[in-house]
């Protein structure tokens, strides 16, 4: 007998609410995390001989310190280590829902996605290679309608599955953001990696883009910390003045240009085909 940990995660409107009801039914229970207002969605069903606890994560557009959700999502995710995440994509908002699946993946944290809305991209005519999108993004991908329930079934047997797999480990992805980043990157990570600043909850590499990108919340902990945050902010500023006079931009723009550069170069690889065009001018 096992019990595994699932949480859903995907940006507001892709339907999470919707697949969490239809996996979980009436199982479920809705709380509050402490001290908040954002709601706490749980609930649990067995599949074959394993308990499956399922978590519906607030929604998010990014895993940064943007906002109340977002905290509350990363937050779940490092604290409570859930075996799987499985990132809820609209289908037919491939390119910006996928920002938020390329953060799970540098976080490291076991992820599948799931193109929800399959029935509205068909009716678009939008047709999408899952197979090929799954073998670019190294992780599995399957389609779901979550107002029929269709594909369900298939997503909790690969999420199940593959959290097997992985067996709780955090594999990082590790993204090149130009020669400028990386360079400071890298010699944030040695500092962070030599002083275990904040290693046994994140990733170093991370921890040096969340410091890159201003995060309030990890700077700000950092400094209670030691005194590696106050080493690594002195960097940070360097690289913050650089990308100002030289490049006209700041790091955390930069970084988001390179994920959806990142982003653009696996769609552009034949993942969407769309209706032919009627041109009207004839
Ligand atoms: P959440 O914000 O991610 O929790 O999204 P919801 O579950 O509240 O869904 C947002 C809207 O999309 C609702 O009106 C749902 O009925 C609708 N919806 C969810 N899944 C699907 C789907 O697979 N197909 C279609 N056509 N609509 C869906
Ligand atoms: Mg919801």
């Amino acid at each position: 007998n096992h019990t595994a940990t699932i949480a859903l995660a995907g940006n507001p409107n892709s339907g999470k609410t919707t697949l969490f009801n239809a996996i979980t039914g009436a199982r479920q229970h809705v709380g509050n995390y402490p001290g908040i207002t954002v709601e706490r969605k749980e609930g649990s069903l067995n599949l074959n001989d394993t308990r499956v606890n399922i978590v519906d994560l607030p929604g998010c557009y990014s895993l940064s310190a943007f906002s109340q959700e977002e905290l509350v999502a990363r937050k779940v995710l490092v604290d409570e280590r859930p075996d799987i995440v499985v990132d809820i994509v609209d289908a037919t908002k491939l390119e910006r829902h996928l920002y938020l699946a390329i953060q799970f993946f540098e976080l490291g944290i076991p992820v599948m996605l799931t193109l929800n809305m399959m029935d509205e991209a068909n009716k678009k005519g939008l047709r999408i290679d899952t197979e090929k999108l799954s073998t670019l993004l190294k992780c599995p991908v399957v389609e779901t309608v979550a107002r029929s329930g269709e594909g369900k079934q298939e997503l909790l047997e690969k999420a199940l599955h593959y959290a097997a797999d992985r067996g709780g480990v955090w594999e990082p992805l590790e993204i090149s953001y130009g020669a400028d980043l990386d360079t400071a990157l890298n010699a944030m990570v040695e500092k962070i990696e030599a002083a275990r600043f904040m290693t046994n909850r994140y990733p170093a590499r991370w921890v040096a883009l969340k410091y890159l990108e201003s995060d309030d919340e990890i700077v700000t902990a950092g400094r209670s910390i030691g005194s590696v945050a106050f080493e690594l902010e002195e960097m940070v500023s360097e690289v913050d003045t650089h990308c100002r006079t030289t490049l006209n931009t700041t790091p955390e723009a930069l970084i988001a240009d390179y994920r959806y550069g990142l982003i653009n170069s696996i769609l552009r690889q034949d993942i969407i085909e769309r209706p032919q065009q009627v041109d009207r001018r004839e």
